[in-house]
């Protein structure tokens, strides 16, 4: 047999080898011949559907339990948020009149969530998604009104990898890391649960690999390479061996150095408590990147100034000698809050996201959040600091400072034991590329993010695949940008450091070194490779390699000279 390798989109950088395990929770389900409708009794149809919808309540809080257990609280939300759904009127209502229209309870629960499904699968980014928390509620009803049973995803033999359509975030919260060796979806994107659980877990998963997946059969064997996002079917040795061997760097727990003694900080970008865990785990320094945005997502109201002061302290007390970079609220774009209620815009990545809305609409949603976090750094051993989203202005920057302050002296008159922060602005904005002097001059630190700033400098939209050549941080224009802000920061007070995906990419740790970056911050299951990357790098070489790659006209000659620098230290 020879090998044969499917294209996806990988989900982790991990890899590894496992047999294929299918998951499909609706093979039992046959749906596709309506019974006759005289045979039904409405009566006992709506009782049936009634039942099932408390069982599948009863279900759903075990599940959320369990997931509260193993990947924290915010992840588990989303079990609420499935629970809502059974309880949702206008679907309840949909069903019920599927059920008087003659159809049995199964049918009618299909028939009646079509329509909700499909106005969710119309809509952009996140809430897209939700069309598939919908789906999952709809097939636990069918599921439960058929009797059919459910694989137990718990309880899969070691070194399984599970294949499937699609996974739901019921189906994924059961999946044990410790045994499961990774899984592969059909369906899905970079910012799908499925992806976003796979991250948290630290499981090698390739997402979107489409229709050609179904021609895989039960037991065989295949390597899950999530850096490339393929899945290799019956591997030859040599790739077995090599997916065995990609396995993680080891992991260093002190901060680490180049080979001639620079420092480097090498954090951890976190947005939920699983990660957290990920990112002590792996030997972060600290967290360069809190993204609040995911204690507000999934619920029905915005977590109060208690339940945030909660979460920033247990952040803060798992790096009790390092220092956690806290962004605020950073909303809009493409992390919309339904009760947040905003507005439509056409070109939301350019409307009101970020610190906009923070100093208008959403000002006192701001100030508690800052509370929340002055506290909580007045209680906790490790330094906080807290730095604005998608700023394009020094006034901006200016404001929010203020509004820190304000906090501060408020808490303080107050009695409440306080530490001050240090306060900084991410550059994300090719304003702020530009302000960077004058940025630098008034705060404690910059620190920039690479996903934003090369969507916006290269005006390539992040999630556009069509555009994705053109949203590449090794585009010279970007390489370029990147310079020019950390020659803002050197002989200034402030620290400059990195927090989009650019940072994580091992392949380009030597140019951020010499492109003079004191910081990379990054998803956890990097960790390791990169502070391995910075320990063999001597620094007056990196500083060679990115002057020459600003030179570079072209992204193919930026990728040549990366090229030689890695394929040099590889030998
Ligand atoms: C970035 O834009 O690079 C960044 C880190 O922020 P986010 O990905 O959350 O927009
Ligand atoms: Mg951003």
């Amino acid at each position: 047999m020879t090998e044969r390798t499917l294209r996806g989109i990988g989900a982790t950088p991990l890899s590894a080898v496992g047999s294929v395990v299918w998951y499909q929770p609706d093979e039992a389900v046959d749906l596709s011949d309506p019974p006759v409708s005289e045979t039904v009794d409405s009566d006992t149809e709506r009782e049936r559907f009634e039942s099932a919808r408390e069982r599948a309540r009863e279900e759903l809080e075990t599940e959320r339990d369990r997931a509260a257990e193993r990947v924290g609280s915010d992840e588990a939300a989303v079990f609420d948020a499935h629970i809502q759904f059974l309880g949702d009127p206008q679907i309840e209502g949909a069903v019920e009149d599927e059920i008087d229209s003659g159809l049995p309870a199964e049918h009618a629960v299909k028939e009646g969530f079509a329509s909700g499904i499909e106005q969710f699968e119309g809509m952009e980014g996140r809430m897209a998604e939700r069309a598939d928390d919908l789906r999952d509620v709809r097939d636990r009803l069918v599921r439960l009104l058929v009797g059919a049973e459910r694989l137990d995803l718990s309880g899969l033999a070691d070194g399984t990898v599970v294949f499937a359509e699609r996974l739901t975030p019921s189906d994924t919260a059961q999946l044990d890391p410790d045994t499961v060796a990774g899984f592969v979806t059909a369906t899905g994107g970079r910012t799908s649960h499925a992806a976003i659980f796979a991250r948290s877990l630290a499981l090698p998963a390739v997402v979107g690999v489409g229709d050609e997946l179904s021609e895989v059969k039960e037991g065989t064997t295949v390597v899950v390479e999530g850096e490339a996002g393929e899945v290799v079917v019956e591997p030859d040795e040599g790739t077995r061996e090599r997916a065995a061997e990609t396995d993680r760097a080891e992991v260093r727990h002190e901060p680490v150095t180049t080979a001639d003694g620079r420092g480097i900080e090498v954090a951890a970008n976190v947005g939920q408590p699983v990660e957290i865990e990920g990112a002590t785990e792996r030997g972060a320094d600290g967290v360069g990147l809190y993204r609040t945005e995911f204690l507000f997502l999934d619920r029905e109201e915005p977590p109060n100034e208690e339940e945030q002061y909660e979460a920033y302290r247990e952040t803060l007390a798992a790096f009790p000698d390092g220092r956690v970079v806290v962004r605020t609220l950073d909303i809009g774009g493409d992390k919309p809050i339904p009760y947040l209620d905003l507005p439509e815009e056409e070109n939301p990545f350019l409307g009101e996201r970020g610190i906009r809305r923070s100093l208008g609409v959403d000002e006192k949603l701001f100030e508690t959040q800052l509370r929340a976090l002055i506290r909580a750094a007045g209680e906790a051993e490790g330094d906080l600091a807290i730095m604005f989203p998608l700023v394009a202005t020094v006034e901006e920057f200016e404001a929010g400072r203020e509004r820190v302050e304000a906090v501060v002296a408020k808490l303080e008159s107050a009695g409440e034991p306080v530490a001050r922060p240090e306060v900084g602005t991410m550059i994300e904005t090719p304003a702020t590329a530009f302000l960077a002097p004058d940025l630098a001059a008034r705060a404690d630190f910059l620190s920039v993010g690479t996903n934003d700033l090369t969507q916006y400098v290269m005006a390539a939209d992040r999630g556009n695949e069509r555009v994705a050549d053109l949203h590449d941080p090794r585009q010279p224009a970007v390489v370029r940008a990147l310079r020019q802000v950390v020659a803002a920061t050197e002989g200034t007070d402030a620290w400059v450091g990195m927090c989009g995906e650019m940072a994580g990419d091992p392949a380009l740790t030597e140019l951020l070194v010499g492109l003079g970056f004191d910081e990379l911050s990054m998803s956890a299951v990097t960790l390791s490779e990169v502070k391995a990357r910075i320990e063999a790098i001597d620094s007056t070489e990196a500083e060679r390699l990115a002057e020459r790659a600003l030179d570079a006209s072209t992204k193919g000659e930026v990728d040549e000279l990366l090229t030689e620098a890695n394929g040099d230290r590889d030998q």
